[in-house]
């Protein structure tokens, strides 16, 4: 029997769980909404590292593996390909390639707080894109900047920071009323890739606005690598279907 274990949390990955039938598994760390209308069994939580992972593998009968998380959750990419490795099950991964800077773009790259802090400092209203790590910073916002700060969690935010409780997909002209209302001069990103988030990249371009980009963590191999849902759906149901 095939049996497919779905790491999931983005958009791409519940585009894949649709199509799959109900012994396979699509699993959540839990941050975020868990659908209620798939087919597949869900199941929510940690596996408890590289060893539950095993575990778990072994104990469901996991004939592959499909990571579909999002690109920056590295640490639940390299547990999928250890403990692939120690199953000796395959292991796919759907890895959005990264947004590339056009013509007209000043992105500036940091790779931790410290340096986005750095970067961001000759600026006033920084829009920050990066999910909820902005929000544990609230207390050292300079008197001279007023965030904004889109995320998934509701959040009160205080005298210097606006919190935009959003989920995407975002487009064009939702993103310029927002950097109108908010008079965006910075916008802070992570670089997810995919078409869901970019149109704020193009009205940053179209303003002259500068990205500060956060560097893409290295993600492991995989014995196949697919650029978006729609090919690893195809890919999957060839392999679910086949003699
Ligand atoms: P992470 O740092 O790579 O993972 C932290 C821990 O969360 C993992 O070690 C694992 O716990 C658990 N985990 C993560 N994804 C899981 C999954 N799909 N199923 C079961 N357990 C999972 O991940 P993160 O950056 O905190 O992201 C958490 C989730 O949010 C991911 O599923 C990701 O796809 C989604 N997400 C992340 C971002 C982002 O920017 N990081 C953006 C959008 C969505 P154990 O070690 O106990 O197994």
């Amino acid at each position: 029997m095939t049996r497919v274990l779905l790491l999931g949390g983005t958009g791409d990955a519940l585009a894949i769980a649709r199509a799959l039938p109900t012994t396979h598994v699509y699993s959540l760390a839990g941050l975020g909404r868990v659908p209620g209308d798939l087919a597949c069994t869900v199941r929510v939580g940690g596996f408890g590292g590289i060893d539950g992972l095993v575990r778990y593998l072994r104990d469901e009968h996991i004939t592959l593996v499909v990571d579909a998380t999002h690109p920056y959750a590295a640490q639940m990419s390299r547990h999928a390909f250890d403990a692939c490795a120690l199953a000796d099950v395959p292991l796919w991964a759907v890895r959005r390639p990264a947004w590339q800077p056009q013509a007209g773009d000043d992105w500036r790259e940091a790779s931790d707080w410290r340096e986005i802090v750095e970067c961001i400092a000759p600026f006033h209203r920084p829009l920050f894109t990066l999910g909820r790590e902005a929000l544990a910073h609230l207390h050292d916002i300079p008197a001279s900047q007023h965030w904004t700060i889109r995320c998934l969690d509701a959040h009160p935010g205080n005298a210097r920071a606006s919190i935009v409780d959003a989920r995407g997909p975002f487009d064009l002209a939702g993103e310029r009323a927002l950097f109108d209302a908010a008079r965006i001069d910075v916008v802070v990103s992570k670089n997810s890739g995919g078409r869901a988030t970019e149109a704020k990249l193009a009205v940053a371009r179209e303003r002259g606005i500068a990205v500060v980009m956060l560097t893409r963590p290295a993600l492991p191999d995989a014995d196949r690598i697919f650029d978006d849902a729609a090919s690893a759906r195809d890919a999957l149901q060839h392999w679910l279907t086949r003699p």
